[in-house]
């Protein structure tokens, strides 16, 4: 089967600062991700990535380049286009859970697909079927406080693919965690992502995990770079 391009940076640049003095932390930045396939960006801190994955995750603009997702170039593209996008075809996964401290584990995963527009039974069995794929479906009535740092990245998992989107980015998702149990959480990761078919680009620090990944890409000098 071909593969399909699902995300693409082309020429992305990003620069901060003010008149005195520019940071250029993207300067050219090319990438394509394609479906079904799991990529690691393995780079030090403060080189870029969480910049890249906000610009690949349509939640920042870039200065220059053009970000597309499926095939459709996101440049011009108006603010609520945007926001579909973001709830239709990006997950997104962050360090710390960002889960919602009020409601329960089930109910952050059916957040989005409420949000979506299907009805409160339909997101609450995708909710239910999420968890028990995550291994934590005795977990679901419990709020993210009660839940182990490896249980609240499942669940944030769960709820970053809760939509079926095509892309999944992941920021250091294992980065909190003791090693056993970032194995555990990326092993959860990696069956949800070859099971459903989606692609994935997850940075991490962690070299036993960018090893059993697909591929690896770092940042040089604001571009990116095969290892
Ligand atoms: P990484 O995720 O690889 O640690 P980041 O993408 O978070 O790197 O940051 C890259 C660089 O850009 C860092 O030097 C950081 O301080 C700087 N940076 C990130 N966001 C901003 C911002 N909004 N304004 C100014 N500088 C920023
Ligand atoms: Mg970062």
């Amino acid at each position: 089967m071909p593969r399909k391009p699902v995300l693409q940076l082309s020429a992305v640049e990003r620069h901060y600062g003010q008149a005195e003095t520019t940071l250029s932390i993207l300067t050219g930045a090319d990438f394509t991700l394609h479906s079904g396939e799991i990529v690691a960006l393995v780079a030090p801190s403060g080189t870029g990535k969480s910049t890249l994955l906000h610009l690949a995750g349509l939640l920042e603009h870039p200065d220059a380049g053009d970000v597309s997702i499926g095939g459709r170039s996101c440049n011009g593209l108006s603010d609520e286009e945007r926001t579909a996008i973001r709830r239709d075809d990006i997950g997104f996964v962050y360090q710390f859970h960002h889960l919602l401290p009020e409601f329960t584990a089930l109910e952050n995963i059916m957040m989005p697909q409420l949000i979506a527009g299907l009805t409160k039974a339909e997101a609450a069995e995708r909710a239910g079927q999420l968890l028990d794929y995550m291994r934590i479906g005795h977990r679901g009535d419990h709020r993210p406080s009660e839940l182990s740092g490896g249980e609240q990245q499942r669940v944030a998992i769960a709820r970053a693919v809760a939509n079926a989107p095509r892309v999944l980015l992941a920021d250091e998702p294992t980065g909190n965690l003791d090693p056993t149990t970032a194995s555990y959480v990326f092993d959860a990761l990696e069956a949800l992502v070859r099971q459903s078919g989606l692609a994935a680009l997850i940075a991490t620090h962690n070299h036993d995990l960018a090893q059993r990944m697909d591929r690896r890409i770092t940042l040089d000098a604001g571009k990116v770079v095969e290892m």
